[in-house]
């Protein structure tokens, strides 16, 4: 007699998208077939949740284990992804689920899509018409396709009558999905024709996306030189090469403008899919089904959209590359330019790096020749780059209480004379950046925040910029009481837009800042010549091409020129370029001023030289006397409490335990400048470390000789940006 042999045990391993140390086991089901990377629903605590099978075993396991629940729908999370969020996990020194987590952004799109009803002009005529009918007919045929709710709004009836016409013959109803797939793009249109020297760079980008597989190059050309155009080419060659390819662009957030979209589809023919912080949920779930599915071609994203789950990603193009804000600095720290290369790397894409102003990081690479060195020196046509002067504020001051000094002035006057246009850029939002008492010198502060609060005097509110309270300016010093004492300290947009049309009040002046109501109002009026004078921030030196603006002010070309940051000076000069050039786009030569009280300051005088190479190189110097990226690594390890004593504390013990190490160095833990958030107390060490020490494995080493008090929050921050 032979005894029935037991089926052999089936296991997954189920990661979830949470802060647990790992994946866990579970039996599945008999019965239930399943994939490494399927979407399943398991216990977990009291609970269901949903998780991806991160791994499948066979064989008796060595403990009981909880069964399954089953499949939760959805197109699996492909191998590519899974290899990502693994890697991306031991490099920031994160929990996988953490990462995971960044991928699962849609629970909605594992749903097929949804259906809906819509209506058109039928053959059939009702037996009888009434006024209702004959107005809901009428809507019919304006509208071309409608649903019931928008045929019976237009036409002012109720949705009843709809049915009777439906009924009648007189409207079709067709079922059409609520989030159809994105029309394939046509890579054979005719994009602009290219310069003599963009065919040669999109030619360089063309035969790097021919060599296949891993390639990665830095498109660096000067503002407005038409980086855009020779990207195309090379996503044109990955789409002609494969129709199920997939392109990921990705922008910084606020470049995500309808002009660039427009771009895209005038050279493509179709819109391409977007992913954004600002998209609703139903654009999010359809672009995210639209990737997973395989089906979305060309995807246009911020930073987040390097987590999508493509499942043939042939090339990543990251424009802008040197822009700040690719690096996220809450929740989970990371650079998503770094990224971009790593996920191509794993996938064996291409990446493209494009900016005017590269990182030092990326011009590096390409110097070592790691990065193809892709370069745009001129502008189309007749465009050429703006002229940069210096005003020194030390010799040509603004009148007291003023903002724009008199050569500004007067190259102000000269533009409007012309009826040309000019930007003020400030990258201040508000009136004022501080406001204090003249009694008592008391300045407001934001509560439990070491912050100060900003004037907006649109709305009468201070503000605070770290945490978003706001109060209405008060009357009175809250510190003396002395009545009508506050007093506005320095300029923001606000104020220098007020100083504008005092002196130009037959200038048209609008503000560009974050807080302005309709960006795109203000960019499609800018470019169709409804303003003289733009005021703005950061938002207003972007991307933006506005043929008639042919004078830059930089109000303060000092701001961000001081600080403990190491990369404060190739910021200011990355900006300063960025702003300035989007003077003189057009026919008409541009120039740009910079008010600044160091005008021999080496980021100004590379500016003004047109020499990004003096810049460049004493910048390269300093950091590799200091061993600073990217001639070395850097890591920040973050202690925030409620308790002032258990923050410097912990921070103390954590430093105390760290691994002694050649070629390592520990400061701190020291007093962030904000030392205090929202109540929080805050603490920070920061690690240098030389290039061939692995400064995830020695963090992650560090961390788990550290027992910390739940009261205590530790955040890792692998290659910081950050430093306030
Ligand atoms: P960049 O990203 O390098 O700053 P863009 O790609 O935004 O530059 O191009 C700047 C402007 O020049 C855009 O308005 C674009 O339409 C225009 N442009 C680019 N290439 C050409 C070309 N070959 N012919 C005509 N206009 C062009």
């Amino acid at each position: 007699m032979t005894e029935p042999k037991a089926k052999p045990e089936r296991r997954a391993a189920v990661l979830f998208p949470m802060p647990l140390p790992e994946a866990f086991d579970y039996l599945v089901p008999d019965g239930l077939e399943l994939a490494v990377g399927d979407h399943v629903i398991a216990p977990l605590g009291k609970r269901m949740a949903h998780g991806v099978v991160w791994a499948l075993k066979e064989g008796p396991g060595e403990r009981a284990l909880k069964t399954l629940e089953g499949p939760a729908g959805g197109a699996p999370i492909p191998q590519g992804t899974r290899r990502f969020v693994d890697w991306v996990a031991k490099y920031l020194v994160q929990p996988p689920g953490i990462i995971l987590r960044s991928v699962l952004r849609s629970s909605e799109a594992l749903k097929p899509s949804p259906t809906e009803t819509v209506y058109t002009r039928g053959s059939g005529e009702p037996a009888r018409m009434t006024e209702a009918r004959e107005k809901v007919l009428d809507a019919a045929e304006a509208l071309g396709e409608a649903s019931a709710a928008d045929l019976a709004r237009e036409a002012g009836v109720s949705s009843g009558v709809i049915k009777g016409l439906a009924e009648a013959g007189a409207l079709t109803g067709l079922t059409r999905l609520v989030d159809p797939p994105f029309a394939e793009p046509d890579p054979d249109r005719d994009g602009l024709p290219l310069t003599v020297m963009q065919a040669e760079a999109a030619g360089k980008l063309r035969r790097l996306i021919q060599a296949g597989g891993f390639q990665s190059a830095l498109l660096d050309g000067v503002t407005g030189s038409g980086k855009t155009e020779v990207y195309f080419e090379a996503v044109a060659e990955v789409l002609r090469r494969d129709p199920e390819a997939q392109i990921l662009i990705m922008l910084p957030e606020i470049a995500l403008t309808e002009a660039v979209l427009n771009r895209f589809e005038k050279r493509f023919g179709s819109e391409p899919a977007l992913w954004h912080s600002g998209a609703g949920p139903k654009a999010r779930r359809r672009t995210f089904r639209e990737v997973a599915e395989g089906r979305a071609r060309i995807v246009v994203g911020a930073r987040s959209s390097l987590f999508l789950p493509f499942t043939k990603l042939r090339l990543i193009v990251v424009d802008e590359e040197h822009d700040p804000t690719y690096k996220q600095d809450e929740g989970l720290h990371y650079q998503g330019r770094d990224l971009a290369v790593v996920r191509a790397k794993l996938e064996g894409a291409s990446v493209i790096l494009a900016s005017a102003t590269p990182s030092l990081e990326s011009l590096t690479n390409a110097e070592a020749g790691r990065y193809v060195h892709v370069h745009l020196p001129g502008r189309p046509g007749v465009a050429v780059l703006p002229e940069i002067g210096t005003i020194d504020l030390r010799e040509t001051p603004p009148e007291n209480g003023r903002w724009l000094s008199p050569p500004l002035l007067e190259a102000m006057r000269e533009t409007l004379e012309r009826g040309e246009q000019s930007l003020l850029y400030l990258n201040r939002r508000g009136y004022a950046p501080l406001v204090l008492c003249r009694k008592c010198g008391h300045r407001m502060m934001s509560p439990d925040t070491q912050s100060y609060l900003v004037e907006h005097r649109y709305t009468g509110r201070l503000v605070c910029h770290v945490t978003g309270f706001s109060m209405p300016k008060p009357k009175r010093c809250p510190a003396c009481q002395a009545e009508d004492s506050l007093t506005s300290v320095g300029p923001g947009v606000e104020r220098v837009a007020e100083e504008a049309r005092h002196l130009f009040p037959e200038a048209r002046v609008e503000i560009y800042s974050s807080d302005s109501a309709s960006g795109a109002d203000i960019v499609a009026r800018m470019e169709q010549g409804e303003i003289d004078i733009l005021v703005g921030t950061q938002i207003a030196a972007k991307g933006h091409n506005f043929p008639n603006l042919t004078l830059v002010g930089v109000i303060d070309a000092d701001l961000g020129l001081a600080g403990g940051d190491p990369r404060a000076g190739e910021r200011t000069f990355q900006t300063l370029v960025q702003v300035a050039g989007r003077a003189g786009r057009a026919e008409r030569p541009g120039r740009a001023l910079l008010q600044t009280h160091q005008p021999e300051h080496e980021a100004i005088q590379a500016l003004v030289a047109g020499d990004r190479e003096a810049f460049l190189d004493a910048e390269i110097m300093a950091r590799e006397a200091l061993g600073l990226p990217p001639f070395g690594r850097m890591a920040a390890i973050g202690f925030m409490a409620m308790n002032p004593k258990a923050v410097e504390d912990v921070a103390a013990d954590f430093a105390a335990k760290a691994p002694v190490t050649d070629g390592v160095e520990i400061w701190g833990p020291a007093e962030p400048p904000r030392a205090v958030v929202r109540g929080w107390h805050r603490r920070r060490i920061l690690v240098r470390a030389d290039k061939t020490i692995d400064m995830s494995a020695y963090v992650r080493a560090w961390r788990s000789r550290v027992k910390t008090p739940p009261s205590v929050r530790v955040s890792i921050d692998i290659d910081p940006y950050s430093f306030i």
